[in-house]
């Protein structure tokens, strides 16, 4: 699944791609077509990513004029030739020149702003917000039993967290995940919430997760750079049986709840 810094990305690309234009919206797969017609040659005004979630801000005389994306697990919005025909395409938004097109988002819906707020409302803090507000959120996990490996996946506290930055930022701070949350003190806290900052800005800048510091580097270590799908030079996340970069420990996996946790039992303990 993305994670919150590719919603931001196509946030800010959508930005530069459509504002100022009057795109035509259509949905060529046909399940978003009512919708789509709606805002069809509206102008499109701004988009916004919170955590997860992409909103996308229309000008017009209806109250429903924001589409709210959610991509979910497989959904993947493309900026391609506006004859792109490729693929059930549920929403696509195009100029003479670009078309942005959406396949198989967990969700897409046109709502209104009451609802907008509404959805918003129940994300927590999302780390590459300038607005965000983390003391509320720093409270609720001061007072959890539930470990931190499965807090920080929690949208309704860290908005746009996934499993990637959930293990390198655990790891960069020596914290096991297994750690309750009622465990951690105000420091600690701050120090994940300020290494999301960072590694997630970072994650927008570059279009790819990268977390090893300075002298982790594949150049700085002498060694070849990681292969990975999921791109990027990480300390933990699909790396387990692999060395620790630190102290040389495998690193260890394990499910929590579905999802595949990585830390190294050495560099993290409870
Ligand atoms: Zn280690």
């Amino acid at each position: 699944m993305p994670e919150g810094h590719v919603i931001h990305r196509l946030a800010r690309d959508l930005i530069q791609q459509f504002q100022g234009t009057s795109p035509t919206v259509t949905s060529p797969q046909g399940r978003f077509s009512a919708e789509a017609a709606l805002v069809n040659h509206q102008p499109f005004i701004g988009a916004e990513a919170f955590g997860k979630h992409l909103f996308l801000y229309f000008d017009g005389p209806q109250p429903e004029r924001i589409i709210w994306i959610h991509l979910g697990l497989i959904g993947t919005l493309a900026f391609e030739p506006p004859s792109t025909t490729r693929g059930q395409i549920r929403l696509s938004i195009a100029t003479n020149t670009l078309a942005a097109n959406l396949r198989g988002p967990q969700w897409c819906r046109l709502i209104d702003e009451t609802q907008m707020q509404r959805a918003v409302a129940k994300l927590g803090a999302d780390p590459l917000r300038s607005d965000a507000e983390f003391a509320p959120i720093a409270a609720k996990v001061r007072k959890s039993t539930r470990s931190i490996g499965s807090l920080l996946m929690d949208q309704k506290l860290f908005a746009g967290v996934g499993n990637i930055y959930r293990a390198e930022t655990l790891f960069r701070l020596g914290i096991s995940p297994t750690t309750a949350g009622n465990q951690l003190d105000d420091a600690q806290l701050q120090a994940i919430w300020d290494d999301l900052v960072t590694l997630m800005q970072d994650g927008v800048h570059a279009g790819r997760i990268d977390t090893v510091r300075e002298e982790h580097t594949p150049a700085a270590m002498g060694r070849a750079p990681r292969k990975d799908d999921h791109g990027g030079e990480v300390y933990t996340y699909r790396r387990h049986g692999q060395p620790c970069y630190i102290c040389g420990t495998p690193i260890a996996t394990r499910s929590l709840e579905g999802r595949n946790l990585f830390w190294c039992p050495t560099c993290q303990q409870e």
